[in-house]
């Protein structure tokens, strides 16, 4: 069994089941608050989403919704890459380049950062990830593919509902045959939604604007329009 700052994974053979924990963190986890429901909400958020991916034809590690909390998964040897997808400037983009608050970039612009709280997520270029041994370059640009591809149907998805998905972070690992396949999670955890000006992900929390269990609510009713 592992354990982590939101989940915890125990192993069956070739398969996992995740349990989403109700912690939430935010700033390399100085902040941290335990709030009920957070981790069902995000575990079905997580198990629709894939599931919608899936019937895409976007390979993921998602197999079956255990409610209310747990998912069984493909077991993934994960790689330690955090890797954002942004159709928007927010966040740390504006924080390193500058920038106005959703303004457009002309095209999804894929970045890789290290998962290492102690070295606070440093960006890498692909040269990084080969020279430190995180994974190859080939790897790497397959992950680029697939997380291009795989945000971009996701945005679609959103549109259709009227949110904006602004950018949003995935986790790959690689299955039993070495191919690269989508883990983690996919959830208002991981993900700037916007609707008029509204907030509905993680930012709630971050910035202290109120209960964000309302928005993750709300994100959930979005997504059971896809069946499970
Ligand atoms: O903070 P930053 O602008 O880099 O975040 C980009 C996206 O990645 C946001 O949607 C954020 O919620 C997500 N993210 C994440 N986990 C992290 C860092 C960022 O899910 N550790």
């Amino acid at each position: 069994m592992k354990e982590g700052k939101t989940k915890i994974v125990e192993e069956f053979g070739s398969e996992v089941v995740l349990h989403f924990k109700d912690d939430i963190t935010a700033g390399d986890g100085a902040k941290h608050d335990v709030i009920k429901n957070k981790g069902s909400i995000c575990c079905e958020v997580t198990a629709r989403t894939m599931k919608y991916l899936n019937e895409k034809g976007i390979y993921t590690m998602f197999l079956e919704y255990l409610p209310p909390n747990k998912l069984r998964a493909r077991k993934l040897s994960m790689i330690p890459l955090e890797v954002i997808v942004r159709f928007k400037k927010a966040g740390s983009f504006i924080r390193r380049y500058g920038g106005n608050d959703g303004e457009d970039l002309p095209e999804p612009l894929v970045e890789f950062t290290y998962k290492n709280d102690e070295l606070h997520d440093p960006l890498m270029c692909v040269e990084h990830l080969e020279i430190l041994n995180i994974t190859t370059k080939k790897i790497a640009y397959a992950i680029m593919e697939e997380a291009r591809k795989t945000a971009t149907s996701l945005k679609e998805f959103f549109d259709q509902k009227g949110f904006e998905l602004w950018d949003i972070k995935f986790e790959y690992g690689l299955d039993e045959e070495g191919k690269v396949c989508l883990g983690d999670e996919i959830s208002p955890d991981t993900m700037r939604l916007r609707k008029s000006g509204q907030i509905f992900d993680k930012d709630v929390y971050r910035k202290d604007l109120g209960n964000p269990m309302e928005k993750y609510e709300a994100v959930l009713e979005l997504c059971r329009s896809i069946d499970l």
